[in-house]
């Protein structure tokens, strides 16, 4: 039986609840069979500005915080691949990985936003059915040329910028991130939680 597979990409710098969230509820809303949590490996559009945590260890985060998720699972197509990570790509790789899937690229609005600067953003949206979910500031709207829907799932004003800062000062992350996340963070000695 062919998949139905959602791409759920990001920096994922940490990952949080906000990105469990919506990949388990987009899961049930569109029945799919799996949703992959992609860690960008060079996230070109974010690479000025501040210091990403090695991909690796992004990855080691997000493989933990989906370990025990039934239908989540984490990617590394994007590292493997090496270089700056383009959805187009991660898309054709998905396809080919698992022929006749039904693909789904998951973005929050902000991600949606700047789908037309995304590089051959045309081909995203011919290879997958976008799936826009709410995140705050103004709901988008996409150009019907494109496929694309909205999803509702519960609305968390959580996002990664947030948790940095967070673990900079010393404020509480909990509730916010899971436990098997904060227990990767803690040995690998992320965002100097432990100075
Ligand atoms: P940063 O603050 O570093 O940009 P982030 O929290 O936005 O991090 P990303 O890795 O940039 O996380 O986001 C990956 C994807 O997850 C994007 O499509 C983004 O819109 C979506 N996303 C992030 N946080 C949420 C949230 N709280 N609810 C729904 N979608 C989210
Ligand atoms: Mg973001």
């Amino acid at each position: 039986m062919p998949l139905r597979i959602g791409l759920f990409g990001g920096t994922f710098d940490p990952p949080h609840v906000g990105h469990l969230v919506t990949a388990v509820n987009v899961r049930h809303a569109l029945n799919l069979d799996l949703v992959v949590l992609m860690v960008a490996n060079v996230p070109w559009q974010k690479i000025e500005g501040r210091r990403i945590t090695a991909a690796e260890h992004r990855y080691a985060m997000v493989a933990a915080a989906v370990a025990d998720v039934p239908g989540l699972v984490a990617g590394r197509d994007e590292i493997d691949h090496g270089g700056p990570s383009y959805t187009a790509d991660t898309l054709a790789t998905l396809a080919l990985d698992n022929p006749g899937a039904t693909l789904f690229t998951i973005v929050g609005d902000d991600a949606a936003a700047g789908f037309e600067t995304w590089d051959r953003y045309e081909e995203v949206a011919k290879r997958s059915t976008l799936v826009v979910v709410d995140r705050p500031g103004e709901p988008v709207t996409l150009p019907e040329r494109f496929s694309w829907e909205r999803v509702e799932v519960p609305r968390l004003d959580v996002s990664s910028t947030d948790l940095r800062l967070r673990f900079h000062d010393g404020r509480p992350a909990d509730f916010l991130i899971t436990d098997p996340v904060l227990a990767v963070i803690e040995s690998l000695e992320l965002y100097g939680a432990a100075e």
